[in-house]
């Protein structure tokens, strides 16, 4: 079924019709309906499954930040100030410079380390919530410099949305992030490498199918729409969504009629937003700001890791106090420090807290704070949005497809899964790695797993290999 999903507008507060109303030719919104998940696939049965639910997960909330409409990254800011010298704030959210990636999440805690150490005296003991990337690179830096530190973690491991999962797989896979961008001498390549995990070169072109299985090739019209609709957007005297500036600016204004393969022009305006906008982002066009929206543009110099993410912690973690599997849900502060409650009713007391859970825990308000955390970091809180994207992995027998390519797209549907990682061509393992993101994340974060996995089966049936005649 076809699905425009910018005119959609699920989050956008105003109404899609009356959007429609005002360009013309607009393709007709037709509802989604709930996925026909257990109509058996002819793709075959997988022998080893792993899929995340990322917006369920108590301890995330969601998968990474965006910059929702009207947020700046003086939002970011805002997060990132000390409450009295006493709360400090870490994390990807409150990263300025490449916010929602681990290199971010690091930057953010390397600075706020300094700034507990331009205030506290030697000695001191500072409690860190939450021992993903953030918390551990800001422990590890305090404990080097001689500060009495312990992180307070609500998972029984460390690593947070770095996720390495070995087991049943041949090599270890990645529930959380997989992709480096950026010079190789740069973090966390550098360190990666350093520590001999596998990481492998991954160029962005990927081959696009339709639904029928014909190959095609990628139409700019898609990519350059959207440029478009972003350049009218940042003339504009107020933010708007990503989806109003396709709009409003005429960009949207594609044709529906279908050529040969049965695809029209605004199929690849759906086609851009469903495999990079929404994969990048987690959020819908209707969600984003056309201000501060995620730069997508591809790098050649992309690598995949596939020799174990969580590998980075492990050195950094090496001596650290470390409590797990121990959930903290109030953070109170006076002049004279910190007091955290436990979610088994046990409190602790420190100097000093770095706070360093993710957004989506602040959104939800799950841990309370005593006092109320100013109005600027509520704020921004509120201002800042919480993408989903998550990821199925598969494990096959033998593989069931005859393409080489290592990144599949779908066009002129609307996939549940349109993006989906081959492994094959990369570790020689008949292992794929699908991406749901957005809006459908939403959706099917409600399926069990059988309903989830006849969701991406029937994703993937474009690639079925043809038989022989
Ligand atoms: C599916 C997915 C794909 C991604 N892809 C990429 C990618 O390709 N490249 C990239 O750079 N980044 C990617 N990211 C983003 C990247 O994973 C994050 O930006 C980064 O890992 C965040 O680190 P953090 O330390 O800020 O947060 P986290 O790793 O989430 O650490 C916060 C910790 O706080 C803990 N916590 C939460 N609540 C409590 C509580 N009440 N008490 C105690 N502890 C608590 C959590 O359990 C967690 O361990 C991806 C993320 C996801 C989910």
């Amino acid at each position: 079924m076809k699905r425009r999903t910018f005119l959609l507008g699920t989050a956008s507060g105003f109404s899609v019709l009356a959007l429609a109303a005002c360009v013309a030719p607009v393709p007709v919104p037709t509802p989604s309906a709930s996925p026909n998940t257990l109509t058996p696939s002819l793709v075959p049965q997988p022998l080893t499954v792993s899929r995340t639910n990322w917006s369920t997960d108590a301890f995330s909330r969601g998968s990474f930040s965006y910059a929702a409409v009207g947020a700046t990254p003086e939002h970011r800011t805002a997060l990132g100030q000390t409450v009295d010298a006493r709360v400090f704030f870490a994390g990807e959210a409150v990263a300025v410079d490449e916010p929602g990636t681990v290199r971010g999440a690091r930057a953010s805690a390397l600075l706020a380390a300094s700034q507990v150490q331009d205030v506290a005296a030697p000695g001191e003991r500072i409690t860190i919530v939450g021992a993903g990337i953030a918390g551990i690179t800001a422990a590890r830096q305090l404990v080097d410099a001689g500060f009495n530190v312990v992180v307070i973690e609500a998972r029984d491991r460390i690593g947070g949305r770095i996720d390495t999962v070995s087991g049943d797989w041949p090599f270890p896979i990645e529930r959380g992030p997989s992709f480096l961008h950026g010079a190789s001498d740069s973090f966390p390549n550098d360190e990666l490498t350093a520590l001999g995990v596998t990481l492998l070169p991954f160029v962005r072109t990927p081959e696009v199918r339709t639904r029928a299985g014909v190959v095609v090739e990628v139409s700019p019209l898609g990519a350059q729409a959207v440029a478009g609709a972003l350049e009218w957007a940042a003339d504009q005297q107020r933010d708007v969504s990503v989806e109003r500036a396709l709009v409003d600016s005429g960009e949207a204004r594609l044709s529906n009629t279908p050529n040969a393969e049965g695809l029209s022009n605004a199929d690849w305006l759906e086609y851009e937003i469903a495999t990079r906008f929404k994969v990048e982002t987690g959020a819908t066009p209707s969600q984003q700001s056309a201000w501060y929206t995620t730069n997508i543009a591809n790098a050649d110099d992309d690598q995949i890791v596939v020799g174990g993410y969580s590998t980075l912690l492990t050195a950094d973690a090496e001596g650290l106090e470390l409590l797990l599997s121990s959930v903290v849900n109030r953070i109170a502060h006076d002049d004279r420090g910190v007091s955290l409650r436990l979610g088994t009713g046990e409190s602790l007391s420190a100097d000093r807290v770095i706070v360093t859970v993710p957004l989506g825990v602040l959104k939800d308000a799950a841990i309370e704070f005593s006092p109320a955390l100013p109005f600027a970091h509520r704020g921004a809180i509120a201002a800042l949005g919480m993408g989903v994207v998550d990821k199925i992995w598969l494990r096959f027998d033998v593989p069931f497809w005859d393409t080489a390519a290592r990144l599949w797209t779908i066009v002129g549907e609307d996939a549940d899964f349109p993006v989906w990682v081959n492994m094959m061509p990369l570790t020689g393992e008949p292992i794929l790695m699908g991406l749901v993101a957005a809006e459908n994340a939403t959706r099917l974060s409600e399926l069990d797993d059988e309903e989830f996995l006849a969701a991406a089966l029937t994703a993937l049936e474009p690639f079925l290999a043809v038989p022989d005649e």
